[in-house]
């Protein structure tokens, strides 16, 4: 078996930045919270920068002025981003860029198989869907199209183990080739996938950071495979609990999730302190404000940079705008 990829990930990276990227699909919630809030006071107990991306290269699935609701939500709990945020709505150029740059270099190919075609595909080979919704791409169109039309485009994925170290999950390894497949970075419907756009933005903002959902933590091998492959840095990690709905799965609009309740904003953060195991959650009395300030102390205490794998390792970062 090939050695895990280890040594150069997750070594970061200059002056501390880290970020909240949320999909505008509805507003913030319980559980949104916990993760920006985790985002904010790694930034704010490191003294470094924290910015907001609003994730909406989903277009269809973001409603109207949902972005601005959360960054409203956000400012009522006392967190406001360093920088105007960016929108991923904006970054189309970056993206083709990007794809451009993985073609040039023989890295992603065009594909024209129907999800109905991967099934089949990987039926024949006797293989049943082994991820949740997801499917390993059998790699039908890795040798060409054989005269089909292209649909979308995917990275070829190099074989080994990718190995990482999380700061809350501890070493973490995934096969990428073997348990993913090549992934999408430009879907069929034309837009672009979560995880080019994530890592593009990320490196492009300077992220040194990710601080997210453990329901995202399984993203992280592509990721670093994609920044390998576009010659970018990674960021350490560190992902957080998750809040669980009714039906203990990750708590969502689908399960139940309702808009924050910011008529008492302090309620709120001390909620979302709670699930991250912060002690001040237990401060009934503090004032937003000082609450947070407390907070980011604790938490510099509870959650140190000086992992293994944690040196400075990374080019300079210059000052960055959303074009
Ligand atoms: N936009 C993603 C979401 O809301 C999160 C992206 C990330 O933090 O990497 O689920």
């Amino acid at each position: 078996m090939p050695a895990p990829v280890g040594p150069d990930v997750g070594r970061c990276i200059g002056p501390y930045t880290g970020r909240f990227a949320p999909s505008p699909t509805g507003p913030l919630h319980a559980g949104s919270l916990v993760a920006a809030l985790a985002s904010w006071l790694d930034a704010r107990a490191r003294g470094g920068r924290w910015l907001v991306r609003i994730e909406d290269a989903d277009r269809p699935r973001c409603p109207p002025g949902m972005g601005e609701v959360i960054l409203s939500q956000l400012a009522a709990c006392g967190l406001v981003p360093d920088e105007p945020p960016w929108w991923q709505s904006r970054r189309e150029a970056a993206y083709k860029q990007a794809l451009h740059q993985l073609v040039d270099a023989g890295l992603a190919y065009p594909c024209a198989c129907t999800r109905r075609e991967i099934e089949g595909a990987l039926a024949a080979l006797g293989l049943a869907p082994a991820r949740d919704s997801e499917r390993v791409y059998p790699g039908t169109c890795r040798g060409g199209l054989a005269g089909r039309p292209a649909r979308a485009w995917r990275l070829r994925v190099p074989p080994g183990v990718v190995g990482w170290h999380d700061r809350r999950l501890g070493a973490q390894r995934q096969d990428v080739a073997t348990e993913v497949g090549d992934f999408v970075l430009r879907r069929a419907d034309g837009l672009w996938a979560y995880q080019l756009a994530v890592v593009v933005d990320d490196a492009a903002q300077g992220i040194t950071d990710v601080v997210r959902g453990e329901d995202l933590a399984d993203n992280t091998a592509r990721q670093i495979v994609l920044q390998r492959a576009l010659g970018l840095p990674t960021p350490r990690t560190l992902h957080t609990p998750l809040v669980l709905g009714a039906d203990g799965h990750k708590l969502s609009k689908q399960n139940g999730a309702t808009a924050l309740d910011l008529r008492d904003p302090a309620a709120a953060v001390r909620t979302a302190l709670a699930v991250l195991g912060q002690g001040l959650a237990a401060a009934p009395d503090a004032r937003l404000p000082d609450l947070l300030a407390h907070a980011a102390a604790e938490w510099g205490h509870r959650w140190p940079l000086a992992e293994a794998g944690d040196n400075p390792h990374m080019p300079p970062i210059g000052p960055k705008e959303n074009p």
